[in-house]
């Protein structure tokens, strides 16, 4: 039987790229998402068309109701769980002097709690399973804080700390727990930014180029490997070497 890995908010952007990777070698996919779109049927067809099996389910993250509901659709469907990848993310970039409570409410809400909630309800079963792997999505901004970002900053600070925590509670279970912080990759969530904006940044980035989805996808594919068995309560920086 296959492993099964599950990508949350994993219909696009980096979420997406992880899960045809991880299908291209070898694993069963789950995949959580928040709105019924095109992308969520066509991501299916493009998973399947890589001889992976892909089960979708819808919700929110940040709602721990919805995860303990599809967590329990996933076992179902498939019986295990191996790899947890935490990927859903927002942001609601401000300065803090302009920042609503709620714009720092739903970042924290979203990134942080979400991955919580997810967390909790998977590892009972890897627990039992005496073995798996949580792949947690945190940002280069989390360790070097970012203008304009206190709330995704701090979200992604708040899912380090947790990562380690998390990684010494059950590395006797043989559980692994890292996370990759990636710098500025090219998806949704940087085509805001204005083409100026982006060649300033390039400038800033030793490699000098923004990531691409497949360089994230890359490193999580390794940390969900028998390659990476030796390494837990990790932080691996996805950034063409701008922080270092
Ligand atoms: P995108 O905005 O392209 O995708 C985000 C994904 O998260 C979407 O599938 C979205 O679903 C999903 N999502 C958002 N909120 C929820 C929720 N409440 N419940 C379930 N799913 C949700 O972002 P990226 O691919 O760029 O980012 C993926 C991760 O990587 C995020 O955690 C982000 O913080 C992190 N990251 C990205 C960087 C970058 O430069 N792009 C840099 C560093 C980290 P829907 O389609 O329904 O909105």
């Amino acid at each position: 039987m296959k492993k099964v890995a599950l990508i949350t908010g994993g219909t696009r952007g980096i979420g997406k790229q992880i899960a045809l990777t991880l299908a291209e070698n070898g694993y069963d996919i789950a995949i959580n998402y928040r709105k019924e779109n095109e992308e969520v049927n066509n991501t299916r067809k493009e998973i399947e068309e890589k001889n992976a099996k892909c089960f979708l389910v819808q919700g929110d993250v940040s709602k721990f109701e919805d995860c303990e509901r599809f967590i329990k659709e996933i076992i179902a469907e498939y019986g295990r769980i191996d790899v947890l990848v935490n990927n859903a993310g927002i942001t609601r970039d401000m300065l803090l002097m302009r920042m609503k409570k709620e714009d720092f409410e739903d970042v924290i809400n979203v990134n942080l709690v979400g991955t919580f909630n997810v967390t909790k309800n998977v590892i009972p079963y890897m627990m039992k399973a005496r073995e798996g792997r949580i792949i947690n999505i945190a940002s280069v901004v989390g360790i070097s804080g970012n203008a304009g970002q206190t709330n995704y900053s701090a979200s992604k600070a708040g899912i380090i700390g947790f990562t380690k925590s998390l990684a010494k509670e059950v590395a006797s279970r043989n559980i692994l727990v890292n996370a990759v912080a990636p710098g500025f990759i090219e998806t949704s969530m940087t085509d805001i930014l204005k083409d100026e904006i982006k060649e300033e940044i390039a400038k800033m980035i030793p490699l000098k180029r923004m990531g691409k989805t497949q360089d994230v996808a890359n490193v999580v594919k390794f940390l969900s490997s028998e390659d990476s068995s030796y390494i837990t309560g990790q932080v691996i920086n996805i950034d063409g070497g701008m922080l270092m």
